[in-house]
């Protein structure tokens, strides 16, 4: 009997996934705030390496993600042995704060952000400056 192909089912899989935590989840699992599903890049904002054009030769909107539109983040990453595709291990999170979150876990993460607001009273994910390196 031969397998099916493990990465095309963990594709299918991740889609899943993918699917199942933003019909589930409503706000960001780091900061707490609502997050808008309808963003998905930040309209007029273009790469360097735009045509001005989508591959399709429709006009580009805009290119460059937006830092507040929905991802899904693994809890334990997945460099850290966590699944991509358990419910449980995945919440979801803006753009900026699952980059700022990078490798960390979810506690861990939360707890830098406690350790940083007793710091500096005004920082939070929200306020970090996203660069973007096209
Ligand atoms: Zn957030
Ligand atoms: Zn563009």
């Amino acid at each position: 009997m031969s397998k099916p192909d493990p990465r095309k089912q963990n594709g299918h899989r991740r889609r899943q996934t993918r699917a199942r935590i933003l019909a589930r989840d409503t706000h960001c699992a780091l900061c707490g705030q609502w997050i808008d599903k309808t963003l998905t890049t930040i309209p007029g904002q273009h790469g360097p390496k735009c045509t001005g054009q989508t591959p399709n030769h429709q006009p580009c909107p805009g290119c460059i993600p937006h830092p507040h539109r929905a991802e899904v983040d693994e809890d334990i990453p997945v460099s850290r042995g966590g699944s991509p595709h358990s419910l449980d291990n995945c919440a979801l999170m803006h753009r900026q704060c699952n980059q700022w979150k990078s490798n960390q876990t979810l506690a861990e993460a939360q707890q830098q952000l406690t350790t940083q607001n007793t710091q500096h009273t005004t920082a939070t994910p929200q306020q970090t400056t996203t660069r973007i390196n096209w």
